[in-house]
């Protein structure tokens, strides 16, 4: 729901009605103006008819195992972007968001990147594609615990909007999900780690790195050949200094390319900072590309552990639906 045109449309009533819409929206969660019970009968039919909430949502597949949401939002462009909801057990319900309509970045194991760059999203296009879960979780009696901009797009060349999103998102009178269960994942723009540092948001930060060394990084992420190593290096150590928070670097293990002992070593040279710490995400994608095996997966993550570098090894969820990472991809079209 597009928040600008919303106050626009408020201008001739009373102060106060921002907050009671912003109560329905975020807190209680409607999923139709008719249930904002505390505004008057005239307003819910107006906004029913001009502002009606869940307009684009309208394909969704649930993932075979059950654990996983992949939602489809048509924009109002007509313009198509994916978010996902992975669920924990009960323990935790983590949303995957977009943070624009295609991406610029072309990184070679990610369905976004083929597509190309469509557009930034705004902020309430964001807000939307948590609302949604928000609303599906709701019902089930149970609330969104984490979020991670992980979806399609880099969020820090989307970094104003993305960063007003985070404090929607954080605001306690709003969605109210704490900073630090809040993450954003970089393909590793120097200027944007530095500028995600100084802004003092308390969220995670997370580097998606992929390669030991500049050649190999480079054949993987195109956009190393702007920004190398190096210069993400000196920034991510700004990023430890400024703000004394953990670095996550994912490195998406692909067979035969990225997976052997050797760049293991290389990256534990790399990675010597107690604040750093790696998740290993074994490939997930068909295709050209592969997915590592099992030994080599524990064997990498061996070499690891046994140079004093902390790494987990993210569970891959919604593999039958398209749905884990590299995976988001509607064309960027409505399709
Ligand atoms: S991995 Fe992220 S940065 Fe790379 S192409 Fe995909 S969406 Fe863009």
């Amino acid at each position: 729901m597009n928040f600008k045109k919303l106050e626009f449309f408020l201008e001739n009533e009373p102060g106060y009605r921002i907050k009671q819409i912003e109560k329905a929206l975020y807190h209680d969660l409607i999923e139709d103006w008719s249930h904002a019970t505390s505004l008057p009968n005239y307003l819910r039919t107006r906004l029913n008819s001009e502002f009606p909430i869940d307009k684009y949502n309208n394909s969704k597949v649930i993932s075979l195992v059950n654990n996983t949401l992949k939602n489809k939002t048509i924009l109002g462009d007509g313009l198509a972007i994916e978010s996902v909801l992975m669920m924990y057990e009960g323990k935790r319900n983590t949303v995957c968001v977009s943070s624009q309509a295609g991406c610029p970045l072309g990184c070679i194991f990610c369905k976004t990147g083929e597509i190309g760059f469509k557009r930034n999203l705004e902020v309430f296009e964001i807000i939307d594609q948590v609302l949604f879960f928000a609303r599906y979780l709701k019902k089930a009696g149970t609330r969104i615990t984490n979020i991670v901009f992980m979806g399609m797009g880099e969020p820090f060349l989307n970094f104003t909007n993305v960063s007003e999103a985070i404090g929607i998102l954080n605001n306690k009178e709003k969605l109210n999900i704490g900073a630090r269960h809040i993450s954003v994942s970089t393909a590793g723009l120097p200027d944007g780690i530095r500028k995600f540092a100084n802004i003092g948001i308390q969220a995670n930060l997370a580097i998606s790195l992929n390669a030991p060394n500049n050649g190999l990084r480079t054949k993987i992420m195109p956009i190393n050949k702007k920004h190398p190593i190096g210069e993400l290096m000196k920034a991510s150590s700004y990023y430890v200094k400024k703000t004394k928070r953990r670095v996550m670097f994912e490195y998406v293990l692909i067979k035969d390319l990225n997976d052997s002992l050797e760049f293991a070593e290389e990256l534990a040279g790399l990675l010597k900072n107690y604040l750093y710490f790696v998740n290993l995400i074994p490939y997930n994608g068909k295709g050209k590309l592969k997915p590592p095996s099992t030994k080599t997966i524990s064997s990498f993550k061996k070499i690891l552990k046994d140079n004093h570098i902390n790494v987990t090894e993210r569970f891959r969820f919604g593999r039958d639906i398209n749905a884990a990472c590299g995976q988001l991809a509607c064309n960027g079209k409505n399709n």
